[in-house]
This record gives C-alpha cells, structure tokens and sequence, in this order.
C-alpha cells in the first residue's frame, strides 16, 4: 500500500516524512525502520494489515493510569521500529526486520476485523504498543479513525518520535499515548537509541498542545540514565512543559537484547527517582514493574487519600467519584475517572 506522509525527490529518491529521522529513500531500499520501502519512486508501506501481535490487556499494562482505569484494551503490533534501543522489551518482534534480513511477517487483519474483534472482547480501547506505531502509521490512523465510529478510544504506546506532521495527521482519532522519555541525556540516546532526545521533548510539547492525553514512561537503568541531576531535570521538564497533572511512570529495569551487563534496576533506585518526581512537583508518580509496591497507587495530590489501589495490572479499589477525590473534592486528571 502506498505510505502517508512522504515526498517524492529528484532520481526517483523519496523523504519519508512520518517519523523524524525523515530518511531520503532510493528506489528499491527501505529506511531504517525496516518496513517503508521505495518502489520505483513510491514509497510503500510493508506491514499495512499484518498484525504480529494481538491481545486484550488490561489498559494499565500500557502503562496508562488515568485512561478508563479498570478496562480492556485490544492491543495491537506489527514487526518493525524507527528506533534500535539496546534494552528493546520486544525485539523479537520490533527488531525483526532489522535482526533478520529485512525480514516482515504478521496475520492478515484489516481495520474492520481489529474493531470488530475489539469490540467482541469487550475492549473500550485500541492500543497500538508493543512495537511502535510509528512505523505501522496507515493502519493505526485507519483503524483509529473506524474504533471512533464505534465509539472505542485510540492509545499510542510510542517513541514519542512521530513528525509534526503525523501528530496533526492522527490527533482527530487519537486520544490518549503513553510516551517514553527515555532519558534526560543526548548522549543516551544517541548510543542506546540511535535517535535524538530533543524530538521526543517536542512531540510530547506537541500533543499536549493538541489536548491528546499523555502519560510518559522511563525505563531506569543503572548507571545509564539513573543520575540524580537528570532524573530531577527530567521531572521539572514535565511538571513544566507538560504541567504537574501529568503521571510519571518509572520502570524498572531487567536485562534482555543487547544490554545484559548490568543488573536489574534496584527497587530503592526507582523510590528515589519517584520521590523526585513528587519533589518536582507532579501530581501522580507510579513506580513500574515492582507489583504489590506502593508506588503503584493513585493517591489524592491534595489530602493525601488512596484513590486507586493496585496490585500490578489489576486494580483492587476504586473510590473516585465522577472524577473526583471523595475527600476533598480534587479533581484527578484523566480520561473516564
Ligand atoms: S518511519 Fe521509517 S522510513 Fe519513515 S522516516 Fe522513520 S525510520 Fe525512516
């Protein structure tokens, strides 16, 4: 299927605009996520309907918090990604193409058969995660835009690392996304990532500005992005940019891919950061990957009340009250609280 977002240039070479390493394209390659290649000066998407991964996840595995908290979400993935982390969660199946050849696979499911398949398993949302949607564009925006019709909300679970263009492109049907800000360090992302921080930042700038509900996610990893003075200009640059309502998750780390080196992120390490995110002002800071911590509950920014209890992707209690903190009356940001 022919890509969105993309211009034809002189000797039948393509800009391929949906992403921000915007690769120039010649004909017969593909850029570097693997999956967008140049056909004869054309620029065709290679996983349009080919899904690698399908499940129903409670939402709060994205990680999204304050989105319709306590329902279904139909997650779905191709092969493929614009990034190359060392410490990729999922590279069997997002780094597929670049570790295997080129090679593209997936289950033939068009936009209709996924929300009809959402919608038969009770979903209130689509989550397009696991890989990046980035990279599977045309059958995200697709599928976005018929969920709406059938009154289901859109989730990215993302890079942060769309163009303007693919922000503007998707925000009529997208309405909430979990971002990774990986690190508050260039050099990170530069060697980890292969990608540029300052994109994220302005992205995330971006869909706030748009009104798509955001909720941001770092991984910690020892001795790589766990340095105090970051994480604290990490928390500011959100509580700032993005303002104090916005949760923070911070994940714990566990060895796999490429970065197997160093030991799983310390559970203290991932106190400290989420007690320098409530320093810095932020409202909701969840600690990831430790079920059963304490860290994993709402409370009420403004006297103090467990709103929302959980115990990793289940949520035990429930006591806001239309969007409310029952005790004071605050009002607790989000989407269907
Ligand atoms: S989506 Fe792929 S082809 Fe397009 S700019 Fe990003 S990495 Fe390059």
């Amino acid at each position: 299927m022919e890509a969105y977002l993309y211009e034809r240039l002189k000797d039948g070479k393509v800009r391929c605009d949906l992403c921000n390493h915007r690769c120039i394209i010649k004909e017969g390659k593909r850029g570097i996520c693997g999956v967008r290649e140049n056909e004869k000066g054309m620029l065709k998407t290679l996983v349009y309907g080919k899904l690698i991964a399908q499940h129903v996840d409670p939402i709060e595995k994205k990680p999204l918090y304050h989105v319709l908290p306590g329902t279904l979400s139909y997650s779905v993935a191709t092969v493929g990604c614009n990034f190359r982390c060392r410490f990729c969660q999922n590279a069997d199946i997002a780094q597929l193409p670049a570790d295997r050849q080129g090679m593209i696979i997936g289950d033939p499911y068009t936009p209709e058969d996924i929300v009809a398949a959402a919608v038969r398993a009770g979903c209130r949302s689509i989550a397009y995660t696991y890989t990046e949607p980035t990279v599977f564009f045309e059958l995200a925006h697709d599928t976005a835009r018929l969920a709406h019709e059938n009154g289901i909300l859109n989730v990215f679970v993302t890079n942060g690392y769309m163009t303007s263009e693919a922000v503007h492109m998707i925000k009529p049907y997208l309405d909430a996304a979990n971002v990774d800000l990986k690190a508050f360090n260039d050099d990170f992302y530069k060697e980890q990532c292969s990608a540029k921080r300052k994109h994220v930042m302005e992205t995330l700038a971006l869909m706030k500005s748009l009104g798509i509900f955001i909720e941001v996610t770092t991984l910690l990893i020892p001795g790589l992005n766990d340095d105090k003075k970051e994480l604290e200009q990490l928390a500011s640059f959100i509580a700032e940019s993005l303002g104090p309502e916005t949760p923070w998750h911070i994940s714990r780390f566990h060895p796999t891919y490429k970065l197997t080196d160093r030991p799983p992120t310390p559970v203290e390490s991932i106190h400290q950061a989420r007690q320098i995110g409530l320093d810095a002002g932020l409202r909701y800071v969840y600690s990831g990957n430790i079920p059963g911590d304490e860290g994993e509950n709402t409370f009420c920014y403004g006297c103090g009340k467990l709103l929302i209890e959980r115990w990793g992707y289940r949520i035990s209690r429930n006591v806001i009250v239309d969007g409310r903190c029952p005790e004071c009356g605050a009002m607790i940001y989000g989407i269907g609280l």
